[in-house]
């Protein structure tokens, strides 16, 4: 018996960072949305404990730790009753590439494993459970489109009346969130208490025009990470170039996406990058939250 839940990589329409609190954690007031990028995870009781990670060759799945310290063990040894698992991850989202991969695997080793023994607990416990593993686990398990604040574990969906059309560039090297934060630090020593807010997005997201959407992304990590890699800089030149309504970085990086008027532009954006850039995946959002697809 074996439950596989597929759970989704997350961008960021919106993120305002605040000045570091006195526990460390910078302020957030973000928007994620989830995208059509999936991690697939299948839990089953097993005689100890293991992992395996498969995924295509842009996955640096060398760069993923198979022992207890990977996040969706971590999430097994805060739930599990006494049971080892077998866990394997069919892995699609970039790793450390700023889209919440890992956070993503947390929460669908939440959900597969009330649904294997089947617990059934409320949304309520399991988003507790996803707000003590890491703060972008909750948003997996929410999905769809969401403000986050707080750390962002704080998550409340919100109304999102689009089809968005994006083409995400991972890079074939990582960047550390951690050291993304600590230089947003250095470039603003006075960043104000209160993080900035996504007034003007929010009423893009309802009216469902990418142009208008386009106007309002926003991301104060995109400075950082474009200091630590300049060439992030160029890959968003190109796109806007190619096409593409508007480039960003994704979170801290260094996944760059570009928002497209429509599926056809998407496509045509993909194929004019993809004659310099090993990896281009065109993708849509928002798509739905950690769900089981396969219940063994
Ligand atoms: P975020 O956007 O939440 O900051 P990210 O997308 O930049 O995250 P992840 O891919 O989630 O980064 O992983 C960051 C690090 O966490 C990896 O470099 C890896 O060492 C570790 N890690 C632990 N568990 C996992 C997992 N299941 N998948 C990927 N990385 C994991």
């Amino acid at each position: 018996m074996s439950v596989t839940v597929r759970a989704a990589a997350k961008i960021n329409l919106h993120l305002g960072v605040g000045a570091p609190r006195e526990d460390g954690f910078h302020p957030l007031d973000t928007v994620y949305q989830a995208i059509d990028l999936y991690d697939d995870l299948t839990l089953s009781v097993a005689g100890e404990d293991s992992l395996t990670v498969a995924g295509p060759p842009y996955v640096d799945v060398d760069g993923i730790p198979t022992d207890a310290s990977n996040i969706a063990m971590r999430a097994l040894a805060e739930v599990a009753c006494g049971d080892a698992h077998a866990v394997r991850i069919s892995k699609r989202v970039p790793v450390a590439g700023g889209m919440a991969g890992g956070s993503a695997d947390g929460a669908a080793a939440l959900l597969a494993h009330d649904r294997l023994h089947v617990l059934d607990q409320s949304d309520e416990v399991l988003l507790a459970q996803a707000a003590r593993l890491g703060s972008d686990v909750p948003f997996s398990l929410v999905g769809g489109t969401a403000r986050g604040r707080g750390r962002g574990e704080v998550v409340e969906r919100i109304e999102d009346l689009g089809t968005w059309w994006w083409v995400v560039v991972p890079a074939s090297v990582g960047l550390s969130t951690p050291e993304v934060y600590r230089h947003f630090d250095r470039l603003h020593p006075d960043a104000p208490a209160q993080p900035a807010e996504p007034t003007g997005l929010l009423a893009a997201l309802a009216t469902g025009e990418p142009v208008r959407l386009a106007r309002t992304l926003h991301n104060d990590l995109e400075e950082p990470a474009i200091d630590l890699r300049p060439e992030l800089g160029t890959l968003i030149e190109r796109g806007e170039a190619e096409g593409a309504l508007r480039g960003m970085v994704s979170g801290s990086g260094p996944t760059c996406v570009f928002l497209c008027a429509g599926r056809d532009e998407a496509m045509a954006v993909a194929a004019g990058l993809s004659a310099t850039y090993d990896v281009v995946l065109p993708a849509v959002g928002p798509v739905a939250g950690a769900h089981v697809v396969h219940p063994g």
